[in-house]
Parts: structure tokens; C-alpha cells; sequence
């Protein structure tokens, strides 16, 4: 299915508004010059639009299986994956001693966002061996960085990472899997895994599996959790997989959408595996691939919502029903105002969840390149915001979507269905949406909220900045930014845990759309407050942030509520 990778915005968005050339400007990021980040795009948008698009509908139609025991890809991910490979795309952002490239993970968000876009089952494997990368940078020791990284940045073997069973879902402080010592530094793992994302595949020669079990005695909870490294067959010091590891795919779900991930259950029976980090801080450690990976379901997110936006728009320029409003119409459903209605809410929506999700990348770059604790902070504060914005717009956009085709919207041969159901599970894997908000409203504010307030206070220098050219969005704007002010305050001072739970939701929303109206803003001013990005963000401000009070109202509203009914009421 055509996809056209948007090479144009990305670079817009690098030069005007979330400030690439602060990375370029860095020691570590010094090569990431525009040259070399327009070639990447540009080469990204090949791969996206020449190989993988095409094997989208391919993974729909025929989901992968287990077949006695292994796992059999859809036709052609193999060479899709093997493409994705040999590019060096897996290792764009790894460090460069064990094979990588070394450039920001800006740059890799951009990939992943098109591969998104182009395939989004395929694109999420490469997305969980680039968070095992990661991982197993910042906490594996020597030996294992040594055998293991220059395999998975090649792309010969996959990473994958387990935290789900059965009864520990966002509670992953529930899990049972067990490891005990092997007396040799390695250590047996059992227990059951479910839900693992490319779990095994018939493509690559290794699949090594990050797993979180809980050692002898260990405490209880999330503080009792350690991560072993199990590999699918273990390898020999020069890194040649040899016996298979004493571990299963047992089966495969059947899911709404997503169909060409194998989505695998995985029996472990005493397997053999490596301690990554110190005992009972798994959490801790697995945190590094789960931050990488929130950012890149966010893009995946994102990616579908700009593949879906230019399938609806494609679809509204040719469709013709009734007569059209404008004395210049082009005839085609384009013309009619709830139709322009829609198609502007996508495009608006999704620019502000992609300038969100690049915001944060280039936080991340720059907390990574200069040490700057005020830019980890910030990277903190905004990933649970773009992984919940950035996958609930992939959910909105795409149901939209389906809504400007009418009834050939749920008709399954034109393709427009499998985005909602591909992008669906992003609101649910890598932390809810809920979990998310939580996460924002709990933890991420616990700083006294100086992370918020730092950014409110820059959305506040926005709107200063467009007073004089757009009087009208800048008072928008600033109307936001003291209504996001008041509502962090009640969050910090008045508000019982719980209240605030019960408000976290809204909050984030409101938080985002605000922000959203803040890039939007900077776009606008960019082009000197006239051409299509400022009607954009006059559309954005006006019709869409403005959501914002009602939510926030609905965040200030405490638990009451919410539990106003017993369980038993709600079921009569
Ligand atoms: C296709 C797919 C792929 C996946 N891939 C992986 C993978 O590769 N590796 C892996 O380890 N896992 C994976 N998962 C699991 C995924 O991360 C979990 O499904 C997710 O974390 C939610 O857990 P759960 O399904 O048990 O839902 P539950 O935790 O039961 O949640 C149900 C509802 O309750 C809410 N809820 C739960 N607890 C709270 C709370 N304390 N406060 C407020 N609300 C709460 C949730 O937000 C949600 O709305 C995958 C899942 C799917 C469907």
C-alpha cells in the first residue's frame, strides 16, 4: 500500500522547532550534520516506502504461526527484516565500539516512525532488539557486550523483552518466573512468559530473550526483580549459536490486529541465562529498554497516524457524493466541511504528537551528550506523555480514517481497517495509557513539578512571542499554559494520591494538546505567521487545544466521582 515517508516535515520540524542543531552543536553528536541527516532521511523514506510498505497487507493476510514448534513469518518479512538489517538501521543510535553508528536517537525515532508507518508488525521486531541494545549498553558487563552487541546492532540475532505472565501484567511486581545460581556464574530460569513480541522468528540465527525472574529470598514486589539475558541458543565465545536453550514457544495469540508479530507465549524449564546488572534490580535495568521502547511504540503511533491521514486524504480527493459547497470545488468529497473537518483534525493532530515525540528524543539526545540533568528531567517528563499522545492519535487518526471512507472504511480489501486494528494495541503495550498517566502525575512530578513548570514556562515565552503577529492564538495559548499552571499546583498541594489518579488521564491529555498548540505556535512563527503551517495551528489551537479546559476541570475533579456508582451499580 503507497506510504510517502514525510522526509519535509521531519526536516522542518529538526530546523525550526525542536532545535536539532543544539545535538549537531555536541562532541558526541558532532557528525549528525544537516547533510548527513537529510541522507539518512532520505534513505529511511526509501526502505519505508520501496520495501516494507508493500509487505503490510502480506503480514495482515497471512499472520505468522507456529508450525511444530517454530515460528513461520509472513511471505516476504524475511527479506524485509533482512533489508532493515543490512542497512544498519537496527544500530543507528548504538554505540560505535560494538558496531553501531552512534547518532542520535532522534534520528532512529525518525526511522522507526517510518517503518511504522510502512509495516508496523515487521517494524516492531528491529524495536525490540534496539532497546535490548540499549539495555545491554548502559548495564552488561564487558564479556557480554562483547558477544552479544555486534550480533544484535547486524541484525544476525534479535532481541526481545519478557516481562508479561499470566498474572502480572501492569503489575509486573506480581511475576513468579524464578532463577536460581548455577554455580558457575550463569543461572536456571523457569516459568512462563506470555504476550512476547517477536518471541522467535524464522529469519534470524539467535534470539536472545531479556527476562525478568526473582531470585531465592528475594523481596517481594518490584525491589525483588532481577534481568537475565536467555539466549535461544547459546552461543560460543566466538559467538557461534550452539546447543538450543532449554526453552519453548508453547503458542501464538490470535490478536485483533498486528497479525505478521508473532505475539508468543514462552515456557522457560530451568534455561540457561545471564545476570544483567545487580540481583533484584531488574527494574531498574529493564527501565532503559522500556524508556527506548515507550518512545518507540509513541512513534509507531505516529507513524500509522500520518500512513492512515494520507490513505484518507487520497481516498477524499477521489470520492464523489453530492454537490460541492465551494464555487471552485474540486467535486470530490474534499469539499464538504465535515469532511475538511476531518482531514484537518489528523493533520493537526498528528503534527502535534510527532513535534511532541521529536521534542523528547532530542531531550534524551541531550541529556546523553552533555550530562545535563535538567534535559533528563525533561526527557522523563515527556515520554509518558508521547507514548500515551502519540499512540492514542494513532487509535484517533485511524478511526477517523475509517470514517472519511464511509462504508468501504470497514470494507477489509481497501486496507484502511488494518491501521485501528494494527495500531489498537499501542495504547496497551509498553505501559497503558492509564499507567501512563499515572506515571506523570506520580512520579514524574514528584520533582516538586520543576520539569513541568520548566516547560510551561517556555510554552508561556511561545505565546510572548506570537502576541504581536497572532495576537488571537498567542492568548490561546498563554490561556493553556496558566490553566496546565493551576492544575499541576492543585495536583501538587491538594490532591490525595488517588485524586489525582482519578485526574491523570484528562491531565496528561491536556498537557499534550497544550503542548501540541506550543510546536504548532513555533511552526507558525517560523514561516512568519502566514502560509499552511500558520492555518494549522490557527485550526490546531482554535478547534482542537482548546480541549484542554474541560479536562483539566475533569483532572481537578478528585476520585469522588469516579467511584459515585458500587461495581454492583455499574452492573445494574
Ligand atoms: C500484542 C501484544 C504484544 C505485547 N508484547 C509484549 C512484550 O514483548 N513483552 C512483554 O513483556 N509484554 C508484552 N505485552 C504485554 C503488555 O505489556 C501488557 O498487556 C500490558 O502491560 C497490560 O497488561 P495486562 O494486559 O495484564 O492488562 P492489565 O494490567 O490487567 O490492565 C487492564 C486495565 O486495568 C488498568 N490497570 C491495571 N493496573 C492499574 C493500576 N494500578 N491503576 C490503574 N489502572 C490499572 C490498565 O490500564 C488497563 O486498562 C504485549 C501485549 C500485547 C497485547
Amino acid at each position: 500500500m503507497a506510504y510517502t515517508a514525510p522526509v519535509n516535515e521531519l526536516k522542518f520540524l529538526f530546523d525550526h522547532v525542536v532545535g536539532f542543531s543544539r545535538l549537531t552543536a555536541t562532541e558526541r553528536f558532532a557528525e549528525a550534520t544537516p547533510d548527513l541527516v537529510a541522507a539518512i532521511l532520505s534513505e529511511a523514506a526509501k526502505l519505508a516506502e520501496e520495501v516494507l510498505a508493500p509487505l503490510n497487507r502480506a503480514g495482515d493476510l497471512h499472520p505468522a504461526r507456529l508450525e511444530d514448534g517454530v515460528v513461520r513469518t509472513p511471505p516476504g518479512f524475511a527479506e524485509g527484516y533482512r533489508a532493515i538489517a543490512e542497512g544498519g538501521w537496527i544500530g543507528l543510535a548504538a554505540a560505535p565500539e560494538h558496531g553501531g553508528m552512534g547518532l542520535p536517537q532522534t534520528l532512529a525515532v525518525a526511522v522507526n516512525e517510518m517503518a511504522s508507518g510502512a509495516c508496523l508488525a515487521l517494524s516492531l521486531n528491529p524495536l525490540m532488539s534496539q532497546g535490548q541494545i540499549e539495555a545491554l549498553e548502559a548495564h552488561a558487563d564487558e564479556a557480554i557486550r562483547a558477544l552479544y552487541l555486534p550480533k544484535l546492532i547486524s541484525g544476525e540475532w534479535c532481541g526481545t523483552m519478557n516481562l508479561t505472565e499470566p498474572q502480572a501484567g501492569s503489575d509486573v511486581g506480581a511475576l513468579r518466573s524464578r532463577a536460581v545460581a548455577n554455580g558457575d556464574g550463569t543461572y536456571a530460569i523457569s516459568g512462563q512468559k506470555i504476550f512476547i513480541s517477536w518471541g522467535d522468528n524464522d529469519f534470524a540465527e539467535n534470539i536472545c530473550h531479556l527476562v525478568l525472574a526473582r531470585l531465592p529470598g528475594a523481596p517481594e514486589g518490584t525491589r525483588g526483580i532481577s534481568l537475565f539475558l536467555v539466549p535461544k541458543y547459546l552461543p560460543d565465545a566466538e559467538g557461534r549459536p550452539g546447543a538450543a536453550n532449554s526453552l519453548q514457544v508453547v503458542s501464538l495469540e490470535h490478536k485483533l490486529g498486528l497479525h505478521g508479530s508473532p505475539t508468543a507465549v514462552i515456557e522457560y524449564d530451568g534455561a540457561t541465562g545471564w545476570l544483567i546488572g545487580e540481583e533484584n534490580r531488574g527494574m531498574r535495568t529493564m527501565f532503559t529498554m522500556m524508556n527506548n521502547a515507550r518512545l518507540g511504540v509513541a512513534a509507531e503511533g505516529l507513524g500509522v497516524a500520518e500512513a492512515a491521514f494520507q490513505k484518507a486524504l487520497a481516498h477524499a480527493l477521489e470520492r464523489r457524493q453530492g454537490r460541492s459547497p465551494l464555487p471552485e470545488g474540486t467535486g470530490a468529497i474534499v469539499d464538504h466541511a465535515d469532511v475538511r473537518r476531518m482531514l484537518m483534525t489528523m493533520k493537526a493532530q498528528t503534527a502535534a504528537a510527532r513535534a511532541i515525540i521529536y521534542d523528547t528524543a532530542v531531550a534524551i539526545d541531550l541529556a546523553r551528550a552533555t550530562g545535563s540533568d535538567e534535559m533528563a528531567a525533561r526527557a522523563a517528563f515527556l515520554t509518558p506523555i508521547a507514548k500515551s499522545f502519540g499512540s492514542e492519535t494513532g487509535v484517533e487518526v485511524a478511526g477517523l480514517a475509517i470514517q472519511v471512507h464511509g462504508g468501504m472504511g470497514v470494507i477489509e480489501e481497501t486496507g484502511i481497517a488494518q491501521y485501528l486494528r494494527d495500531v489498537r494495541v499501542t495504547t496497551i503495550y509498553e505501559g497503558t495509557s492509564g499507567i501512563q498517566a499515572m506515571d506523570l502525575v506520580g512520579r514524574k512530578l514528584a520533582d516538586g513539578g520543576a520539569a513541568a513548570f520548566a516547560l510551561l514556562a517556555e510554552i508561556g515565552q511561545t505565546a510572548a512571542l506570537a502576541e504581536a503577529s497572532m495576537p488571537d492564538l498567542a492568548a490561546f495559548l498563554a490561556a493553556g499554559e496558566q490553566g496546565l499552571v493551576a492544575t499541576t499546583g492543585w495536583m501538587l498541594e491538594n490532591a490525595a494520591p488517588n485524586d489525582r489518579f482519578a485526574g491523570a488521564a484528562p491531565y496528561l491529555r491536556a498537557f499534550a494538546l497544550v503542548l501540541g498548540g506550543h510546536y504548532l505556535l513555533k511552526a507558525a512563527l517560523a514561516e512568519g505567521g502566514q502560509g499552511p503551517r500558520s492555518q494549522l495551528a490557527r485550526f490546531y489551537i482554535r478547534q482542537s487545544m482548546i480541549a484542554h479546559d474541560p479536562l483539566l476541570s475533569q483532572a481537578r475533579e478528585g476520585a469522588r466521582g469516579v467511584y459515585g456508582l458500587s461495581p454492583e451499580e455499574l452492573a445494574g
